[in-house]
């Protein structure tokens, strides 16, 4: 009773049976089949007996009975239906042929079941279009995200092992944000003509967003070198024609994670999202490009979860607060400024290092509610200390490339000067070579407005990026920040310190000052003031200190 119940709201509320067993369809179609000759016989006896008046009725039943059998499976549903009208035609044309009834009376009959059957054919042609749009990407003709799920769920009913991997464009909008989207659509119908030629019969394809595909491949299918064989072909120099007939020819580049059913998930949702974690994986890897997901990954993005909450509360309830840690000059120890670091710990003593939940925070949204967060504390802490230290003071700020990107970015940090009365030449804003990656326009815009308004920028962690060195030769930057995996090697061989030298010397002739970060020791210290290296920022020197601590060695 209750299976009948469940079958009947499907038909009724969903218009589908999909979810109902292969078992229960069959038992529907052929209740529904006894049915339709039930009424057909009846319709025969009603006009021996002379009450044709009773046939409509008979024949909206028979009608209804159609349309289920379509609705419970579109194929046999279908052939069934047909079936059946053809057996009511042929009844009729016997009845006209045995002359049981005057030859007209059968007529308006036959022609109703003519209509219902090419009303159904006309219905059934809709349904199946309809479904296939709502299954399909227009643009490459490949499965949608819902027919993904449906593909996914099908097989996962059917029990049997499979892969899935997850595709993903590496610099796809850079394309697309440089040849417009009529060449980025280009690109996508290629990789997918590609994939699907190297799938074959091994499995299907599907795009469920922008540059985001995911292969359902058979449990035999040679996986690892289905994708790498599509990973080579995507990833060379592709020349394609534009609109205007130009020939352009660009790099794409692609990572992929694979997650097996029933192994890692046994859900379609979950089978997804760890393809997609594995990608991750992969993107950040330097040496894979195309990576098998474990559950030691499942256990990162746990922790993530957590860090994300823990970051959340932290906001709420203000655990967040910043340590300072003093800049030097070089030459002669005199105090530059300090770096603001945030720190996070919880009242019951748990202590999550930035290194952990800045890239968390960095991920979401939340580092631009961090970013402020530190903005405004840092000018709140410091702005009667600047205004009353015997020398002038920098305190630097990190800025994450999402908030430095923002075209609204220049105008909050002016909001926030006016609202704390923190004089904008003391402040400093760092930030990192992948801001440029991210965005270069707005990125360099922004910086210009900042210098504009009397805000120092200093470009840390150099030597680990890589941009290019003209570009940056362009930008408006007072400070470069030697990374501390520069300077670890200046005392242990030559060739590093050359290195060190280099980049100082560079940063010179971009009329930038230099600071070396990490510096530990003293022996680092002579090399870096022998190579004119301006400030020093480092254990040996200083670790970041409390804000009580630096307020007074400001004032000193
Ligand atoms: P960073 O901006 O490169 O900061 C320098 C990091 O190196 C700091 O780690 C600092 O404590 C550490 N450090 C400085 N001198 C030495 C040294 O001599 N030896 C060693 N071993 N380490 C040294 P911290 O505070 O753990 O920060 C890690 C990273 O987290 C920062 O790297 C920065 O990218 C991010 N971060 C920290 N605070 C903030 C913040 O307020 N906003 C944003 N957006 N990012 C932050
Ligand atoms: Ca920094
Ligand atoms: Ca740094």
């Amino acid at each position: 009773m209750d299976s009948i119940q469940k079958v009947l709201i499907d038909l009724f509320f969903r218009g589908t049976m999909k979810n109902t067993s292969t078992f229960k369809k069959i038992v529907f179609l052929i209740l529904l089949t006894i049915c339709y000759i039930f009424l057909q016989l009846s319709q025969s006896k009603f006009n021996n007996n002379g009450l044709t008046s009773f046939n409509g009725v008979l024949m909206s039943f028979q009608f209804v009975c159609f349309l289920l059998m379509i609705f419970i499976d579109y194929n046999i549903g279908t052939i069934i239906a047909c079936i059946c009208s053809g057996l009511s035609i042929i009844n009729v044309i016997l009845l006209i042929h045995k002359r049981v009834l005057p030859p007209f009376v059968p007529l308006p009959g036959f022609f109703n079941t003519v209509i219902y059957l090419v009303t159904l054919l006309i219905l059934v042609h809709q349904f199946k279009k309809r479904d296939r749009e709502t299954v399909t990407d227009f643009l490459t003709g490949l499965k949608n995200r819902r027919g993904l799920f449906n593909l996914l769920n099908t097989k996962i009913n059917s029990n049997k092992s499979f892969y899935i991997v997850y595709l993903d464009l590496g610099n796809f909008k850079l394309i697309n944000d440089n040849y417009g989207h009529v060449f980025g659509d280009s690109i996508l119908k290629l990789v997918t003509e590609k994939m699907s030629e190297i799938i074959g019969k091994d499995g299907v394809a599907t795009r469920i967003g922008g540059d985001e595909f995911v292969m359902v491949l058979n449990e035999n299918s040679k996986v690892y070198q289905i994708t790498q064989n599509i990973l080579e072909t995507i990833n060379q120099k592709t020349s394609i024609t534009d609109e205007e007939g130009n020939s352009i020819e660009t790099y794409i580049t692609a990572y992929a994670g694979i997650a097996k059913y029933p192994d890692h998930a046994t859900d379609a949702e979950n089978l997804i999202k760890y393809a997609d974690i594995a990608m991750y994986e992969a993107s950040k890897s330097k040496s894979h490009r195309i990576v098998r997901f474990d559950q030691d990954m499942a256990k990162n993005l746990n922790r993530q979860l957590e860090v994300e909450h823990l970051i959340n509360e932290a906001l709420e309830k203000d655990y967040f607060y910043l340590v300072y840690q003093p800049q030097y000059l070089l030459d002669g120890k005199k105090l530059r400024g300090f770096e603001s670091l945030l720190r996070l710990k919880t009242p019951d003593g748990t202590f999550v290092s930035p290194a952990e939940f800045i890239p968390v925070a960095e991920k979401k949204d939340l580092i631009l509610k961090i970013d402020d967060y530190v903005i405004r504390r840092v000018m709140n802490e410091f702005k009667d200390i600047v205004l009353s230290a015997p020398s002038p003071l920098t305190i630097s700020v990190n800025v994450s490339a999402k908030n430095i990107g923002n075209i609204a970015f220049p105008q909050k940090v002016k909001k926030y000067l006016d609202q704390t009365g923190f004089p904008a030449s003391n402040l400093e804003i760092e930030i990192t070579e992948y801001c440029f990656v991210q965005s270069v326009e707005t990125t360099i815009e922004n910086i210009i407005k900042l210098r504009e308004m009397g805000i120092q920028i200093a470009l840390d962690d150099f030597g680990t990026g890589y941009t290019s060195l003209s570009y940056l030769a362009k930008m408006p930057i007072n400070l470069l920040k030697v990374d501390k995996s520069l300077v670890d090697d200046i005392e242990k061989d030559q060739k590093s310190q050359d290195f060190v030298n280099a980049v100082i010397s560079m940063g010179h002739l971009m009329g930038c000052e230099v600071i070396a970060e990490g510096t530990e020791t003293e022996t680092q210290l002579d090399i870096l003031n022998n190579q004119k290296c301006d400030f020093v920022q480092g254990y040996v020197w200083g670790k970041p200190l409390d804000y009580e601590v630096a307020k007074e060695l400001s004032l000193k």
